[in-house]
């Protein structure tokens, strides 16, 4: 069965200069029976400029659900589908999980076709360590949720990647500043790839004052790339740690307190039993 079936492209677009369109994903477009495309008139402009003819649908994330199971009819049908958004990958902040994800369990094949994302882009230029990160999405447009997640992430220590709508960009810096410190560096990536391309690179303090004063900095499409937290130091307790310690206290003995602190936490349980026996003295 599965060797009649079509395929599934999922086609990376540019993020916004034309030339980073690859032949092959030209090519895979020309060719598929279908391209299922997150706004088809933003999508038409691309198509035309490179000449593809190929029939267009509506697949965005009002209607993800019941259109993902139209399209694997039509794949398990026979017909090649491509995926594209509006911009970049497909599925990064993007339409298309669905899809991708009842095609799998159909044992459709999948194919990808790379080419541009905002993130990798924003994380090659920003200068700040690469071999590990974490990506984030957008976070919450409400406050009182952004923060709550800011203070889940202040102690990561990996480089962390965000995208951000230009309108918040300001309310995000600000609430970043209050919570993960003036001192944290942070690149600002925006308009990447196209006319007004800027990367620039500070503290946290010095950004949001860059960003207050120059408002051309909060227009366009912008991508936060902010410097992971400092490693915890195992010779210092925090101030979690101790919270842990003088809980364990109350039910155990020092000794056991502060190895069960050092699994815990990290901590040198040296320093955990010196504490310990400050914290419970003639114990
Ligand atoms: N799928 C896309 C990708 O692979 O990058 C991302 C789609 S998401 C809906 C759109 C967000 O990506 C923008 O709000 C912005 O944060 C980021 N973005 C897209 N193009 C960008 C560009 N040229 N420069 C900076 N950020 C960009």
């Amino acid at each position: 069965m599965s060797n009649q079936s079509g395929t599934l492209f999922i086609v990376a677009t540019p993020i916004g200069n034309l030339g980073d369109m690859s032949q092959r994903a030209q090519e895979t477009l020309q060719a598929v029976d279908l391209i299922a495309a997150e706004d088809t008139r933003h999508s038409k402009k691309l198509l035309q400029h490179f000449g593809i003819n190929t029939p267009c649908q509506a697949y965005h994330e009002h209607n993800e659900r019941e259109t993902a199971g139209q399209l694997l009819t039509r794949l398990q049908n026979g017909d090649s589908i491509a995926v594209i958004s509006d911009a970049g990958t497909p599925l990064i902040s993007d339409p298309g999980f669905h899809l991708v994800n009842l095609a799998q369990q159909a044992d459709i094949k999948v194919v990808p076709i790379p080419g541009s994302s905002a993130i990798l882009a924003a994380l090659a230029t920003a200068g700040l360590p690469t071999d590990r990160f974490i990506f984030e999405g957008f976070l919450s447009s409400k406050q009182q949720a952004r923060q709550k997640q800011l203070q889940s992430l202040a102690n990561e220590t990996r480089t962390l990647v965000l995208y951000e709508s230009p309108h918040r960009i300001l309310a995000c810096l600000e609430d970043m500043l209050e919570i993960l410190g003036a001192d944290r560096q942070v690149v600002l990536a925006r308009e990447l790839t196209k006319a007004y391309e800027t990367v620039h690179r500070e503290t946290l303090a010095g950004l949001v004052d860059w960003v207050k004063q120059d408002k051309n900095q909060q227009r366009g499409e912008i991508v936060l790339v902010v410097a992971g937290a400092d490693e915890p130091d195992p010779s210092q307790i925090d101030t979690e740690s101790e919270q842990v310690l003088k809980i364990l206290l109350e039910y155990l003995p020092v000794k056991q307190a502060a190895s069960a602190t050092a699994s815990i936490t990290g901590v040198k349980k040296n320093k955990l039993y010196a504490r310990a026996l400050e914290i419970k003295p003639g114990t």
